[in-house]
């Protein structure tokens, strides 16, 4: 069995495509969506990241504000910093990049943005939305897995799905989408027992635990679609070599580079399944597009909200 690819970037290309429509007619209007990120210090991945979400945002138009506060600020401070993101009008979005060095709370923090800013998803009272079924900001990742699925015409009512993962950032909230969309879902964690079990009589796999190709063939119901959310780096040649033995153009880059990235599932997971995505280039372009979609709703949310506020005031 030949197994369909779940091309991320083509999901990506074509909500960009709806996303500059929308931002055309918010310009329209004199609005221009503008998402603030917060950097704390010289982490080279974070840095990395975050680079690629400002870059997004100058391809649609949005506008970005990179503030880079030393790795030496205390919670006080970077609270003060939030407060007055949340303040400023030409704001819309604010993301604050984890990790944060360790004297912050970071908890604080997060619970510090305005939910109506919060394009992470994060803020209690967004999970809070999303345990009740009623959605404003939700998390990237899980929300871009949920456009791979809808936009790939993958069944999700009735099927049994299967999330590898319970994390605040991705199992949690994907759990929830899928089960919000009427599949029957089993959230798997590191006490799971029968996780190849549970996941052989799955529909749907999302796999979302930082495990490099831990997801092997016998994991899967033939013709089941895989989501692979992982996202991990490996340096040691003997792993490189033994999850790429059928993959030699992989073992080439793995030797000129000295890494290579690898999914939670396992390459050779082409062959059972009936539709998979990629890494790189399934879940990953949908997380920053997940974000953009998320900073262009806010922005829409908040001059509503905004007006009818303004329209309930007597006058
Ligand atoms: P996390 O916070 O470390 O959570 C990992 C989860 O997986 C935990 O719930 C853990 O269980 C579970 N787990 C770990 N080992 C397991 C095992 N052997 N069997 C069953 N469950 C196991 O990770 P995360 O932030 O959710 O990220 C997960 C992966 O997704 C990482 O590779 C990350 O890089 C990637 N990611 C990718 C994107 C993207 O844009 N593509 C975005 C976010 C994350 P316990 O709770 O029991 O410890």
């Amino acid at each position: 069995m030949s197994a369909r690819i779940l091309n991320g970037n083509a999901i990506r290309d074509q909500i960009y495509g709806e996303l500059q429509s929308e931002i055309r007619a918010l310009a329209a209007e004199g609005i221009r969506p503008g998402l603030a990120a917060v950097l704390v210090g010289e982490n080279p991945a974070s840095k990395l990241y975050l680079n690629s979400k400002i870059g997004a945002c100058g391809k649609l138009d949005l506008a970005s504000f990179l503030l880079t506060p030393p790795a030496s600020i205390d919670t006080a401070e970077l609270l003060a910093l939030i407060a007055q993101l949340n303040t400023r009008d030409d704001v819309d979005g604010i993301l604050v990049q984890m990790p944060l060095p360790l004297q912050i709370d970071a908890k604080k923090i997060l619970d510090a943005v305005d939910p109506a800013k919060d394009v992470d998803g994060f803020h209690p009272v967004n999970v809070g939305k999303l345990v009740a079924g009623r959605p404003s900001l939700v998390a990237c990742t899980p929300a871009g897995v949920m456009e791979i699925l809808r936009r790939s015409d993958i069944p999700i009512s009735g099927a049994n799905a299967v999330v590898m993962g319970r994390s605040d950032i991705v199992g949690k909230p994907m759990a929830l989408l899928l089960l919000h969309a009427s599949a029957t879902v089993t959230v798997c964690h590191s006490k799971t027992r029968d996780m190849k079990g549970i996941s052989r009589r799955a529909d749907i796999v999302v796999a979302a635990m930082g495990r490099a190709a831990m997801i092997t063939e016998d994991f899967i119901r033939p013709g089941a679609t895989v989501i692979d959310v992982g996202q991990n780096v490996v340096t040691d040649r003997a792993e490189a070599e033994r999850i790429f033995a059928n993959f030699p153009e992989k073992l080439a880059s793995f030797a000129t580079k000295g890494s290579v990235l690898v999914g939670d599932v396992h390459p050779d997971v082409m062959r059972t399944a009936g539709a998979f995505t990629p890494v790189p280039g399934g879940v990953g372009p949908l997380t920053i597009a997940m974000l953009m979609s998320n900073t262009v709703r806010a922005a829409r949310q908040r001059r509503s909200s905004a007006g009818k506020a303004s329209r309930a005031v007597p006058v």
